[in-house]
């Protein structure tokens, strides 16, 4: 039995959610966890994941769809009630991004991720327009901050999404002490994997198809040095398509992909790799 941790049935497109979720009812060799981007979303996913006994749903407002809610207090008490559903495991997406801040000021216009965030930022926090670097990272901190905060009250683990900030993570992870959290779509080295794991000795790094990339030696020694009861697999899909599909979507089932890889790059059987990554995966999430 595999695990996807991290997929996005609704943002298919080549096939409707409906076909991709019953063809995997019918392999029923899989579980996913669906993460959502805002409260109808969430509120989706939770419907889908009563619906699917394979399914389970992550529930937050993304950095970018946050302005649509002005009152900060009142959606986090909103967040509250849908992550005390049963089939919520999760919150999605705690991010740091500050490669996408950086493409923004080396070519001098915004992209719309950060140009979103500073409008949700103003509204949310009522503050005067964010215009430098430093400013947007902190903004993206306190978020950062708020939404550890939340999985704390709840004791649910927190997905990490890290572009190039990976010193700042850490450190207010630390700052925090808060340690029940997954490492989504692995893309940094072992020297970070480690420091993680020093701090957090039961959080977990998840591996997408990137870990095939001829290009992620560093992704690749991550996944042979760390201890398997640390390693999840996710598909991200419909995004990371694995190269035998290259031109079409990914789908949840082609995590398969990500575990053969897994496989080939680790010393342990094919059968002890896959009983305890998903042992990994049941334990993170709290499913009994
Ligand atoms: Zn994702």
């Amino acid at each position: 039995m595999l695990f996807d941790t991290h997929c996005h049935t609704y943002l298919c497109k080549q096939k409707s959610e409906e076909e991709i979720l019953l063809n995997i009812q019918n392999q029923n060799n899989l579980f996913i966890t669906n993460v959502w981007v805002d409260l109808e979303s969430s509120k989706h996913n939770i419907e889908v994941a009563w619906k699917y006994n394979f399914a389970y749903a992550s529930v937050w407002v993304h950095p970018c769809d946050i302005w649509k809610y002005p009152n900060l207090d009142e959606t986090i008490n909103m967040l509250e009630k849908l992550a005390k559903n049963n089939k919520v495991v999760a919150i999605w997406e705690c991010w740091l991004d500050y490669y996408r801040l950086k493409k923004e000021f080396e070519n001098n216009k915004q992209c719309n991720v950060s140009k979103d965030l500073s409008e949700c930022q103003n509204n949310v926090l009522n503050k005067n327009t964010v215009n430098s670097e430093e400013q947007k990272k902190q903004l993206q901190k306190d978020f950062f901050i708020a939404q550890i905060q939340l999985a704390k009250k709840l004791k649910l683990p927190l997905i990490i999404h890290n572009r190039e900030a990976k010193n700042d993570i850490i450190e207010i992870l630390k700052e925090i002490n808060f340690k029940n959290f997954i490492l989504h779509c692995f893309s940094e080295d072992l020297e970070f994997a480690l420091t993680c794991l020093d701090f957090a000795p039961n959080c977990m790094i998840s591996f997408s198809w990137i870990l095939t990339f001829n290009s992620a030696k560093n992704i690749q020694e991550t996944v042979t040095k760390i201890p398997l009861k640390n390693i999840l697999i996710e598909t991200d899909s419909p995004y990371l398509t694995p190269t035998p599909f290259r031109w079409q979507e990914n789908y949840p089932n082609y995590v398969e992909y990500v575990f053969e890889k897994l496989c080939n790059l680790r010393t342990e059987s094919k059968e002890k790799i896959e009983n305890q990554v998903f042992k990994n995966s049941l334990d993170i999430f709290n499913i009994k």
